[in-house]
């Protein structure tokens, strides 16, 4: 069934093994939100079942994960919202950070039938997204430590805002910032996602946070994953759908954006935006077919794109490769998107088939 997105399960745990080469004195708590960058989350974490822990942004993730039978400790990255969020993260055994005091009101304010345990406190160092200044900080950590229905010990975490550009100073002021923090309260830190991983071993600390190099990718400019030892974990495919010939002058596609100079051979391709494939691929994205590469003609349309045949050996039904494979690596396609990686994978949705494999790693 097409499209289809091929996950190789062997591959993120060979990837999961890279990260505690990195880090081999550290805890690890896998990132599996946003359905594990459009992985699969369930799937994800049982391949990943070597992990300390694991990390979504929402209580719901959460949810799914325990009612899928997850053992690990899920840390909530972005807290409980409601006291609903709260009562829900007590009764599936949940581990929220803790960023802001109206989290502390609903903690202070919400009878809990059991206690929630392995904690953190978002401190602010430098991000300004979420995250408590130290004096804030202080306060929260000593109400949440009298607090009954918190228990056992509370981490500190902060994250990076510039751990994928290398010799950034503003690193380092991060890290001083936590540091000091967690060493005046004698807490676990966790600080490093897989950027800092991989580039600041500084930071790396009791706790590190690794999401997108999990899924074989690299998050530098400069360095492949291939050179990192990392395996891309999914492979998005569709299948050609027709072929037509083209004679010059003719337009593909909406607003007729192309026009052939010559006669053309197309193949339309059954995928689309709202598939999450990036409209911003029109006229420019490369595909691979039969281990050539070509390129879209005309825009994405919902359902659909257009490549260029007229140079490649092609039928109906021939599988096209849009992205994850080692000759089309994800990272190039989110350039010529103008993107990120984190944006294409996550974006591939319920619409694709995921196709679950073990294949080489
Ligand atoms: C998403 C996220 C991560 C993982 O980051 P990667 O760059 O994918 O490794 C770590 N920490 C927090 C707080 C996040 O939101």
């Amino acid at each position: 069934m097409y499209p289809v997105a091929k996950i190789n399960l062997a591959a993120l745990a060979h990837n999961l093994q890279r990260v505690k080469t990195l880090a081999p004195n550290s805890r690890v708590m896998s990132v599996i939100k946003a359905n594990a960058y459009g992985h699969g989350a369930i799937e994800a974490a049982k391949a990943l079942h070597d992990s300390d822990a694991f990390a979504v942004a929402r209580v719901a993730e959460g949810e799914q994960l325990r009612d899928a039978g997850i053992q690990q400790p899920i840390v909530v990255l972005e807290g409980v919202n409601s006291a609903q969020d709260l009562l829900s993260a007590s009764q599936h055994g949940l581990s929220p950070v803790f960023h802001h005091f109206s989290q502390i009101e609903l903690l202070l304010n919400t009878p809990l039938p059991t206690p929630i345990s392995f904690c953190w406190v978002m401190l602010e160092t430098g991000m300004h997204r979420l995250g408590l200044m130290p004096d804030e900080a202080e306060k929260v950590l000593k109400l949440m430590t009298e607090c009954e229905s918190v228990s056992g010990p509370i981490g500190v975490m902060s994250h990076f805002a510039c751990a994928d550009e290398r010799n950034d100073f503003r690193n380092q002021r991060q890290l001083d910032l936590i540091l000091a923090f967690a060493k005046e309260h004698q807490m676990a830190i966790s600080m490093a996602n897989s950027a800092a991983i991989i580039a600041l071993p500084d930071s790396l600390m009791e706790w590190i946070r690794p999401g997108l190099m999990l899924y074989g990718v690299s998050p530098f400019d400069d360095q492949s994953a291939g050179e990192l030892d990392l395996k891309p974990v999914m492979k998005f495919c569709s299948k050609i759908i027709a072929i037509r010939e083209l004679n010059r002058g003719d337009q593909v596609g909406y607003g007729g954006t192309w026009t052939a100079n010559k006669e053309t051979r197309i193949g339309i391709i059954d995928v689309g935006y709202a598939d999450g494939y990036s409209r911003q691929l029109s006229n420019l994205g490369s595909v691979l077919i039969n281990d050539q590469i070509s390129t879209l003609l005309g825009r994405v349309s919902m359902d659909m794109i257009a490549i260029d045949l007229t140079e490649i050996q092609a039928e109906v039904g021939d599988e096209v490769v849009l992205w994850g494979d080692e000759q089309l690596p994800v990272e190039r396609i989110a350039a010529q998107a103008n993107t990120i990686s984190y944006e294409l994978l996550s974006q591939v949705n319920q619409r694709v088939k995921r196709d679950y494999h073990y294949g080489e790693a």
